[in-house]
Protein backbone atom coordinates (compact mmCIF):
# COMPACT_ATOMS: atom_id res chain seq x y z
CA UNK A 1 0.00 0.00 0.00
CA UNK A 2 1.48 3.06 -0.68
CA UNK A 3 2.15 5.61 2.31
CA UNK A 4 0.68 9.31 2.32
CA UNK A 5 -0.53 11.40 4.47
CA UNK A 6 -3.99 12.78 4.66
CA UNK A 7 -5.06 16.46 4.00
CA UNK A 8 -6.29 16.70 7.68
CA UNK A 9 -3.17 15.45 9.26
CA UNK A 10 -1.59 17.62 7.08
CA UNK A 11 -3.66 20.84 8.49
CA UNK A 12 -3.35 19.99 12.29
CA UNK A 13 0.18 19.70 11.74
CA UNK A 14 0.20 23.34 9.88
CA UNK A 15 -1.90 24.69 13.08
CA UNK A 16 0.58 22.62 15.73
CA UNK A 17 3.88 23.95 14.20
CA UNK A 18 2.94 26.62 12.27
CA UNK A 19 3.66 27.79 8.32
CA UNK A 20 5.41 28.16 6.14
CA UNK A 21 6.44 24.06 7.11
CA UNK A 22 8.27 20.91 5.38
CA UNK A 23 6.86 17.81 6.34
CA UNK A 24 8.79 14.37 5.56
CA UNK A 25 7.40 10.84 5.97
CA UNK A 26 9.96 8.35 6.41
CA UNK A 27 7.63 5.38 6.11
CA UNK A 28 7.38 6.74 2.21
CA UNK A 29 11.16 6.63 2.06
CA UNK A 30 11.26 3.21 3.14
CA UNK A 31 8.92 2.12 1.23
CA UNK A 32 10.51 3.77 -2.38
CA UNK A 33 14.21 2.24 -1.27
CA UNK A 34 12.07 -1.36 -1.18
CA UNK A 35 10.71 -0.96 -4.36
CA UNK A 36 14.52 -0.56 -5.38
CA UNK A 37 15.94 -3.58 -3.36
CA UNK A 38 13.09 -5.60 -4.39
CA UNK A 39 13.24 -5.11 -7.97
CA UNK A 40 17.09 -5.80 -8.03
CA UNK A 41 16.65 -8.53 -5.63
CA UNK A 42 18.48 -10.94 -7.83
CA UNK A 43 21.00 -9.30 -9.06
CA UNK A 44 24.71 -7.55 -7.05
CA UNK A 45 23.36 -3.78 -6.71
CA UNK A 46 23.94 -0.74 -4.11
CA UNK A 47 22.08 1.97 -3.84
CA UNK A 48 23.59 5.43 -2.71
CA UNK A 49 21.15 8.03 -2.02
CA UNK A 50 22.04 11.08 -3.42
CA UNK A 51 21.39 13.64 -0.50
CA UNK A 52 21.60 16.68 -2.04
CA UNK A 53 18.00 16.15 -2.26
CA UNK A 54 17.54 16.66 1.33
CA UNK A 55 20.52 16.92 3.99
CA UNK A 56 18.50 17.02 7.38
CA UNK A 57 20.64 15.00 9.83
CA UNK A 58 17.35 12.58 10.57
CA UNK A 59 16.62 11.76 7.31
CA UNK A 60 20.08 10.97 6.88
CA UNK A 61 19.96 8.55 10.02
CA UNK A 62 17.05 7.19 8.56
CA UNK A 63 18.32 6.61 4.95
CA UNK A 64 21.34 4.87 7.01
CA UNK A 65 19.16 2.45 8.84
CA UNK A 66 17.65 1.62 6.10
CA UNK A 67 20.73 0.06 4.92
CA UNK A 68 20.99 2.59 2.15
CA UNK A 69 24.60 3.49 1.00
CA UNK A 70 24.46 7.54 0.39
CA UNK A 71 26.45 9.96 -2.79
CA UNK A 72 27.27 13.24 -2.01
CA UNK A 73 28.05 16.35 -4.29
CA UNK A 74 30.41 17.94 -1.42
CA UNK A 75 32.86 17.71 1.61
CA UNK A 76 30.27 18.89 3.48
CA UNK A 77 28.04 16.51 2.51
CA UNK A 78 30.62 13.96 3.11
CA UNK A 79 30.82 15.21 6.92
CA UNK A 80 27.51 15.30 7.40
CA UNK A 81 26.99 11.54 6.34
CA UNK A 82 29.69 10.52 8.59
CA UNK A 83 28.00 12.24 10.85
CA UNK A 84 24.62 10.93 10.30
CA UNK A 85 26.62 7.36 11.18
CA UNK A 86 26.93 5.93 7.21
CA UNK A 87 30.43 4.81 7.76
CA UNK A 88 33.11 5.21 5.57
CA UNK A 89 32.70 2.73 3.19
CA UNK A 90 29.34 3.73 2.35
CA UNK A 91 29.74 7.34 1.92
CA UNK A 92 30.70 8.18 -2.03
CA UNK A 93 32.08 11.19 -3.25
CA UNK A 94 30.92 12.19 -6.41
CA UNK A 95 32.64 15.51 -7.12
CA UNK A 96 32.50 17.75 -9.83
CA UNK A 97 34.73 21.11 -10.68
CA UNK A 98 36.05 20.98 -6.85
CA UNK A 99 39.32 21.98 -5.60
CA UNK A 100 41.80 19.09 -5.12
CA UNK A 101 41.81 20.12 -1.45
CA UNK A 102 38.48 18.68 -0.70
CA UNK A 103 39.65 15.43 -2.59
CA UNK A 104 42.45 15.00 -0.29
CA UNK A 105 40.37 15.91 2.37
CA UNK A 106 37.66 12.72 1.68
CA UNK A 107 40.97 10.39 1.10
CA UNK A 108 41.73 11.45 4.74
CA UNK A 109 38.15 10.75 5.66
CA UNK A 110 38.52 7.01 3.94
CA UNK A 111 35.31 7.72 1.65
CA UNK A 112 34.42 6.49 -1.78
CA UNK A 113 36.04 9.14 -4.31
CA UNK A 114 34.41 10.26 -7.72
CA UNK A 115 36.95 12.26 -9.89
CA UNK A 116 35.52 14.21 -12.74
CA UNK A 117 38.21 15.59 -14.43
CA UNK A 118 41.18 14.94 -15.96
CA UNK A 119 43.32 17.48 -13.64
CA UNK A 120 42.37 16.34 -10.67
CA UNK A 121 42.74 12.65 -11.93
CA UNK A 122 46.66 13.79 -12.87
CA UNK A 123 46.71 15.49 -9.37
CA UNK A 124 45.48 12.43 -7.42
CA UNK A 125 47.92 9.92 -9.31
CA UNK A 126 50.86 12.14 -8.07
CA UNK A 127 49.58 12.08 -4.53
CA UNK A 128 48.21 8.78 -4.24
CA UNK A 129 49.87 6.75 -7.35
CA UNK A 130 47.78 3.16 -6.57
CA UNK A 131 47.62 3.47 -2.96
CA UNK A 132 44.14 4.50 -2.77
CA UNK A 133 41.11 3.23 -5.11
CA UNK A 134 39.41 5.83 -7.66
CA UNK A 135 36.38 6.35 -9.87
CA UNK A 136 35.96 8.35 -13.02
CA UNK A 137 33.21 10.35 -13.90
CA UNK A 138 32.78 9.74 -17.46
CA UNK A 139 30.13 12.23 -19.54
CA UNK A 140 29.02 9.49 -21.95
CA UNK A 141 27.79 12.17 -24.86
CA UNK A 142 23.88 11.40 -24.47
CA UNK A 143 20.93 13.54 -23.70
CA UNK A 144 18.98 12.30 -21.40
CA UNK A 145 16.16 13.87 -18.69
CA UNK A 146 13.94 16.42 -18.15
CA UNK A 147 15.32 19.36 -19.59
CA UNK A 148 18.80 20.86 -20.56
CA UNK A 149 18.89 22.37 -16.96
CA UNK A 150 18.52 19.05 -15.79
CA UNK A 151 20.23 17.04 -18.52
CA UNK A 152 24.35 16.31 -17.32
CA UNK A 153 25.32 13.82 -19.90
CA UNK A 154 25.28 15.55 -22.70
CA UNK A 155 27.68 16.48 -25.40
CA UNK A 156 28.05 19.96 -24.15
CA UNK A 157 27.52 19.43 -20.51
CA UNK A 158 30.14 20.49 -17.97
CA UNK A 159 29.70 17.02 -15.71
CA UNK A 160 32.31 14.27 -16.00
CA UNK A 161 35.12 13.37 -18.50
CA UNK A 162 33.89 13.19 -22.23
CA UNK A 163 34.29 9.34 -23.00
CA UNK A 164 35.92 10.64 -26.32
CA UNK A 165 38.99 11.26 -24.12
CA UNK A 166 39.15 7.84 -22.69
CA UNK A 167 42.98 7.58 -24.00
CA UNK A 168 43.96 10.27 -21.75
CA UNK A 169 42.35 8.30 -18.75
CA UNK A 170 43.99 5.62 -19.77
CA UNK A 171 47.30 7.34 -19.37
CA UNK A 172 47.34 8.72 -16.59
CA UNK A 173 46.01 4.80 -15.48
CA UNK A 174 49.79 3.85 -16.53
CA UNK A 175 51.07 6.54 -15.23
CA UNK A 176 51.02 6.85 -12.36
CA UNK A 177 49.30 2.93 -11.49
CA UNK A 178 45.90 4.41 -10.85
CA UNK A 179 43.51 1.77 -8.91
CA UNK A 180 40.57 2.38 -11.16
CA UNK A 181 37.25 0.67 -8.72
CA UNK A 182 34.75 2.11 -10.44
CA UNK A 183 33.08 3.96 -13.75
CA UNK A 184 30.88 6.38 -13.26
CA UNK A 185 28.45 7.99 -15.38
CA UNK A 186 24.96 9.95 -14.77
CA UNK A 187 22.99 11.53 -17.44
CA UNK A 188 20.71 13.81 -15.82
CA UNK A 189 17.30 14.21 -13.57
CA UNK A 190 13.75 12.77 -14.51
CA UNK A 191 14.70 9.66 -16.78
CA UNK A 192 11.99 7.94 -17.67
CA UNK A 193 13.30 5.94 -20.31
CA UNK A 194 14.95 3.15 -18.95
CA UNK A 195 16.60 2.64 -22.26
CA UNK A 196 18.95 6.08 -21.61
CA UNK A 197 20.43 3.60 -18.72
CA UNK A 198 20.87 0.67 -20.95
CA UNK A 199 22.70 3.37 -23.41
CA UNK A 200 24.77 4.39 -20.96
CA UNK A 201 25.95 0.11 -20.20
CA UNK A 202 26.45 0.06 -23.78
CA UNK A 203 28.98 2.74 -23.74
CA UNK A 204 30.68 1.77 -20.88
CA UNK A 205 30.68 -2.09 -21.79
CA UNK A 206 32.86 -0.63 -24.58
CA UNK A 207 35.62 1.22 -22.11
CA UNK A 208 35.09 -1.70 -19.33
CA UNK A 209 37.79 -3.91 -20.82
CA UNK A 210 40.44 -1.39 -20.51
CA UNK A 211 40.29 -0.51 -16.94
CA UNK A 212 41.84 -3.63 -15.36
CA UNK A 213 40.85 -2.96 -11.77
CA UNK A 214 37.34 -2.13 -12.32
CA UNK A 215 35.13 -3.05 -9.28
CA UNK A 216 32.20 -1.12 -9.47
CA UNK A 217 29.65 0.39 -12.25
CA UNK A 218 27.86 3.95 -11.22
CA UNK A 219 25.00 4.20 -13.02
CA UNK A 220 24.05 7.06 -11.54
CA UNK A 221 20.16 8.75 -10.61
CA UNK A 222 17.48 10.83 -12.12
CA UNK A 223 14.66 7.79 -11.88
CA UNK A 224 11.51 10.08 -12.14
CA UNK A 225 8.62 10.25 -10.30
CA UNK A 226 5.00 11.35 -10.76
CA UNK A 227 4.74 14.70 -9.84
CA UNK A 228 0.58 14.69 -11.22
CA UNK A 229 -1.63 12.40 -12.20
CA UNK A 230 -1.07 10.27 -14.96
CA UNK A 231 2.61 11.33 -15.34
CA UNK A 232 5.01 8.78 -16.24
CA UNK A 233 7.37 7.32 -13.99
CA UNK A 234 10.45 5.14 -14.18
CA UNK A 235 9.46 1.50 -14.29
CA UNK A 236 11.82 0.45 -11.75
CA UNK A 237 11.49 -3.61 -12.73
CA UNK A 238 11.45 -2.94 -16.09
CA UNK A 239 14.86 -1.17 -15.27
CA UNK A 240 15.99 -3.98 -13.39
CA UNK A 241 15.39 -6.36 -15.98
CA UNK A 242 17.43 -4.89 -18.49
CA UNK A 243 20.32 -4.05 -16.57
CA UNK A 244 20.39 -7.67 -15.57
CA UNK A 245 19.86 -8.90 -19.75
CA UNK A 246 22.47 -6.38 -20.66
CA UNK A 247 25.17 -7.57 -17.82
CA UNK A 248 24.23 -11.26 -18.37
CA UNK A 249 24.88 -10.87 -22.11
CA UNK A 250 28.38 -9.15 -21.27
CA UNK A 251 30.36 -11.14 -19.59
CA UNK A 252 32.76 -9.03 -17.05
CA UNK A 253 36.47 -9.18 -17.94
CA UNK A 254 38.32 -11.67 -16.27
CA UNK A 255 34.55 -13.21 -15.33
CA UNK A 256 35.39 -10.80 -12.00
CA UNK A 257 31.72 -9.66 -11.00
CA UNK A 258 31.21 -6.13 -11.35
CA UNK A 259 28.74 -4.61 -9.16
CA UNK A 260 26.27 -1.81 -10.10
CA UNK A 261 25.71 1.27 -8.14
CA UNK A 262 22.72 3.77 -8.79
CA UNK A 263 22.31 7.06 -6.91
CA UNK A 264 18.84 7.95 -6.40
CA UNK A 265 17.83 11.61 -5.09
CA UNK A 266 14.52 12.46 -6.12
CA UNK A 267 13.39 8.77 -6.40
CA UNK A 268 13.68 8.24 -2.50
CA UNK A 269 12.76 11.51 -1.26
CA UNK A 270 10.41 13.67 -3.67
CA UNK A 271 7.20 12.03 -2.25
CA UNK A 272 7.39 11.90 1.29
CA UNK A 273 7.51 15.97 1.49
CA UNK A 274 4.60 17.93 1.93
CA UNK A 275 5.23 21.80 1.63
CA UNK A 276 2.31 23.36 3.52
CA UNK A 277 1.95 27.16 2.92
CA UNK A 278 -0.99 29.27 4.15
CA UNK A 279 -3.13 31.90 2.27
CA UNK A 280 -2.35 35.90 3.30
CA UNK A 281 -4.27 37.53 0.52
CA UNK A 282 -6.66 36.71 -2.43
CA UNK A 283 -6.65 39.51 -5.23
CA UNK A 284 -8.66 39.59 -7.81
CA UNK A 285 -7.69 40.43 -11.05
CA UNK A 286 -9.09 40.97 -15.13
CA UNK A 287 -6.24 38.50 -15.99
CA UNK A 288 -6.03 35.96 -12.58
CA UNK A 289 -7.56 35.43 -9.37
CA UNK A 290 -3.88 35.42 -7.07
CA UNK A 291 -3.43 33.38 -4.32
CA UNK A 292 -0.27 35.13 -2.41
CA UNK A 293 0.74 32.29 0.11
CA UNK A 294 3.60 32.81 3.46
CA UNK A 295 5.95 31.91 0.57
CA UNK A 296 8.06 31.93 -2.40
CA UNK A 297 10.97 30.69 -4.22
CA UNK A 298 12.97 31.66 -1.72
CA UNK A 299 11.05 28.28 -0.02
CA UNK A 300 10.73 26.09 -3.19
CA UNK A 301 12.09 26.93 -6.28
CA UNK A 302 11.69 24.34 -8.71
CA UNK A 303 8.62 25.85 -10.05
CA UNK A 304 10.79 29.15 -11.25
CA UNK A 305 13.82 27.72 -12.11
CA UNK A 306 12.89 24.52 -13.71
CA UNK A 307 9.59 24.90 -14.75
CA UNK A 308 8.83 22.55 -12.55
CA UNK A 309 5.17 21.24 -11.78
CA UNK A 310 3.80 20.91 -8.03
CA UNK A 311 0.32 19.72 -7.11
CA UNK A 312 -1.54 22.25 -5.01
CA UNK A 313 -3.97 21.22 -2.94
CA UNK A 314 -6.48 23.68 -0.69
CA UNK A 315 -6.49 20.88 2.31
CA UNK A 316 -8.84 23.58 4.58
CA UNK A 317 -11.54 23.82 1.78
CA UNK A 318 -11.23 20.32 0.17
CA UNK A 319 -15.23 20.52 -0.85
CA UNK A 320 -15.20 23.75 -2.41
CA UNK A 321 -16.38 24.61 -5.88
CA UNK A 322 -12.79 24.39 -8.39
CA UNK A 323 -11.98 27.96 -9.53
CA UNK A 324 -8.73 28.79 -11.21
CA UNK A 325 -6.25 30.58 -9.32
CA UNK A 326 -2.56 31.88 -9.63
CA UNK A 327 -0.58 30.58 -6.86
CA UNK A 328 2.28 33.27 -6.01
CA UNK A 329 4.45 34.30 -3.16
CA UNK A 330 5.01 37.23 -0.94
CA UNK A 331 8.38 38.05 -2.18
CA UNK A 332 9.66 41.26 -4.29
CA UNK A 333 10.08 38.72 -7.35
CA UNK A 334 8.14 36.98 -9.38
CA UNK A 335 7.68 33.79 -8.07
CA UNK A 336 4.48 32.15 -9.43
CA UNK A 337 4.51 28.50 -8.20
CA UNK A 338 1.50 28.12 -10.24
CA UNK A 339 -0.80 30.27 -13.35
CA UNK A 340 -4.14 29.65 -13.99
CA UNK A 341 -4.31 26.44 -11.71
CA UNK A 342 -7.93 24.45 -10.92
CA UNK A 343 -7.85 24.38 -6.96
CA UNK A 344 -10.83 24.57 -4.60
CA UNK A 345 -12.16 27.41 -3.90
CA UNK A 346 -9.34 29.02 -2.31
CA UNK A 347 -9.97 31.99 1.51
CA UNK A 348 -7.64 33.92 3.26
CA UNK A 349 -5.96 31.99 5.71
CA UNK A 350 -6.75 28.55 4.17
CA UNK A 351 -3.97 25.84 3.81
CA UNK A 352 -2.39 25.26 0.32
CA UNK A 353 -0.29 21.92 0.13
CA UNK A 354 2.27 21.37 -2.39
CA UNK A 355 3.26 17.77 -2.96
CA UNK A 356 6.47 15.79 -3.99
CA UNK A 357 8.30 18.57 -1.76
CA UNK A 358 11.24 16.02 -0.54
CA UNK A 359 13.82 16.61 -2.96
CA UNK A 360 15.68 19.65 -3.75
CA UNK A 361 12.25 21.94 -1.95
CA UNK A 362 14.29 23.07 1.59
CA UNK A 363 17.12 22.23 0.49
CA UNK A 364 17.24 24.86 -2.27
CA UNK A 365 15.76 27.32 0.27
CA UNK A 366 17.32 30.75 0.82
CA UNK A 367 16.84 33.76 2.81
CA UNK A 368 15.80 36.26 -0.16
CA UNK A 369 14.06 39.13 0.96
CA UNK A 370 15.85 38.72 4.56
CA UNK A 371 12.75 36.02 5.05
CA UNK A 372 12.98 32.90 7.54
CA UNK A 373 13.34 29.57 6.23
CA UNK A 374 10.60 27.07 7.35
CA UNK A 375 10.66 24.49 9.85
CA UNK A 376 11.02 20.83 8.86
CA UNK A 377 9.33 18.12 10.53
CA UNK A 378 9.55 14.13 9.96
CA UNK A 379 6.75 11.87 10.72
CA UNK A 380 7.97 8.35 11.84
CA UNK A 381 5.93 5.91 13.42
CA UNK A 382 2.77 7.99 13.32
CA UNK A 383 4.91 10.62 15.38
CA UNK A 384 5.56 13.95 14.30
CA UNK A 385 8.90 15.33 15.21
CA UNK A 386 9.97 19.11 14.35
CA UNK A 387 13.63 18.12 12.91
CA UNK A 388 14.82 22.08 12.32
CA UNK A 389 13.12 24.67 14.01
CA UNK A 390 12.31 27.93 12.03
CA UNK A 391 14.78 30.50 11.86
CA UNK A 392 14.19 33.74 14.02
CA UNK A 393 16.06 37.08 13.82
CA UNK A 394 18.77 36.31 14.92
CA UNK A 395 19.48 33.99 12.23
CA UNK A 396 19.34 37.41 9.95
CA UNK A 397 22.59 38.49 11.42
CA UNK A 398 24.07 35.23 12.17
CA UNK A 399 27.84 35.76 10.67
CA UNK A 400 27.36 39.50 9.90
CA UNK A 401 30.41 41.65 10.92
CA UNK A 402 28.87 44.70 12.39
CA UNK A 403 31.59 47.77 12.07
C1 LIG B 1 21.96 14.99 -8.31
C2 LIG B 1 22.69 13.72 -8.52
C3 LIG B 1 22.05 12.50 -8.37
C4 LIG B 1 20.58 12.38 -8.03
O1 LIG B 1 19.73 12.82 -9.02
P1 LIG B 1 18.14 12.58 -8.83
O2 LIG B 1 17.54 13.16 -10.03
O3 LIG B 1 17.75 13.31 -7.59
O4 LIG B 1 17.94 11.11 -8.69
C5 LIG B 1 22.78 11.35 -8.53
N1 LIG B 1 24.10 11.40 -8.83
C6 LIG B 1 24.75 12.56 -9.00
C7 LIG B 1 26.19 12.54 -9.32
C8 LIG B 1 24.08 13.75 -8.85
O5 LIG B 1 24.73 14.90 -9.01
Amino acid sequence: MSQSLSPEYLTSLGQQFGTPLYVYHAEKIKEQYEKLTTAFRNSNTVFFYACKALTNVNVLKYVCSLGANVDCSSINEVKLALYAGFPKERVLYTSNGIGFDEIAEAVSLGVIINIDSLSNLEKFGQKYGGTYPVGVRLRPNIMAGGNLKISTGHDKSKFGIPVDQVEKILALVDSYNLDIADLHIHTGSEIKDVDVFVKGIEILFELIPQFRSLRFIDLGGGFKVPYKDGDAQTDIQLLADKVNAAFANHPNPGGRPLQVWFEPGKFLVSECGYFITKVNVLKETDAATFASVDSGFNHLIRPMFYDAYHRIENISNPNGAPRRYSVVGNICETDTFAWDRTINEVREGDYLVFYNAGAYGFEMSSNFNSRYKPAEVLIKDGQAHLIRRRDVFEDLLRNQVEL
